[in-house]
């Protein structure tokens, strides 16, 4: 489907009005937003998981061997996660932001994307893989010199002030998400009356129940996802349209109507 054909799209001008109209509109995104800034998601072909295992957190912290495997696998993501940029999904919900749209937005995605975007007001759920966190005295490093180093002499890391593990900051497999940004993920989709899910499978839980939070509030849902998800019976509205043409298409409407 072209930006024209989806432009054209009854549904999409159907969703622009309820972008104008709604009073608290929240953004819930998973890696379906960045695969158009060429980080590959997790679920799709040649995604992440068609490759390689995860390393779970409890493994993380009990063997030195899988700590060395969970950096050897960050080290290859880390040139991708660096090298992408934002793109035009990235930068319409950041503009959203500025001019009142779009309330606030909540992540999956540990690429850092949406802040250099310049959104402001956002919940990274799942952490962020530009930061290294120590799991002894809590210290935060940029990701970058650790990572290279680590490339260069193949030995892990400690904390250099404390000599403690040094871990991406980014939730792992087994690893509890931060409480209070679970909490606040959930007020902000109890308050939402227009709750945009983008780019993500939702089934990965805590965070896909976050639609079905804003729905029971009596929000309305909107999924634009390139597969089927498992909450679709459940939306008000369903686009599996390319992302980044759908953004353009809603993008083309709402500045028209500025
Ligand atoms: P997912 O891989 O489970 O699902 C991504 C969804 O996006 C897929 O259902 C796919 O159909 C859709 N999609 C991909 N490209 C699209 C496009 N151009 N247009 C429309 N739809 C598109 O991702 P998830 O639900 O975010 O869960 C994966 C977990 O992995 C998250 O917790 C996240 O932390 C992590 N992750 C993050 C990144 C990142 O930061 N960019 C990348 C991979 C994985
Ligand atoms: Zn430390």
């Amino acid at each position: 489907m072209s930006g024209n054909e989806i432009c054209d799209d009854h549904t999409i001008r159907q969703l622009a009005g309820w972008l104008r109209d709604a009073q608290h509109v929240i953004a819930f995104t998973g890696a379906g937003v960045s695969t158009e800034s060429g980080i590959p998601d997790f679920r799709s072909p040649g995604g992440v998981w068609s490759k390689t295992e995860p390393v779970y957190y409890e493994d993380f912290l009990q063997s030195a061997e899988a700590r060395q495997e969970y950096w050897r696998q960050k080290s290859e993501t880390h040139d991708g996660f660096l090298q992408g940029v934002p793109n035009v999904t990235h930068r319409a919900l950041a503009r959203w932001e500025q001019v009142g749209i779009l309330k606030g937005l909540i992540t999956q995605n540990i690429d850092g994307l949406h802040r250099m975007a310049g959104s402001d007001n956002v919940l990274e759920i799942h952490g962020t893989a530009r930061e290294i966190g120590c799991l002894d005295c809590e210290a935060r490093y940029e990701a970058d010199p650790l990572v290279q180093e680590f490339r260069r002499t193949n030995v892990l890391p400690d904390c250099p002030r404390c000599g403690g593990h040094l871990k991406h900051a980014t939730i792992s497999f087994g690893q509890a998400l931060v409480p209070s940004v679970l909490e606040d993920s959930a007020r902000w989709a109890g308050k939402s009356d227009l709750f945009l899910a983008l780019g993500s499978s939702l089934v990965v839980h805590p965070a896909a129940g976050l639609p079905t939070i804003a729905k029971q509030s009596g929000g309305r849902l909107v999924i634009i996802n390139r597969d089927s998800t498992p909450l679709d019976t459940t939306a008000d509205l369903v686009l599996n349209t390319p992302m980044g043409e759908t953004f353009e298409a809603l993008e083309r409407i709402l500045r028209n109507d500025e």
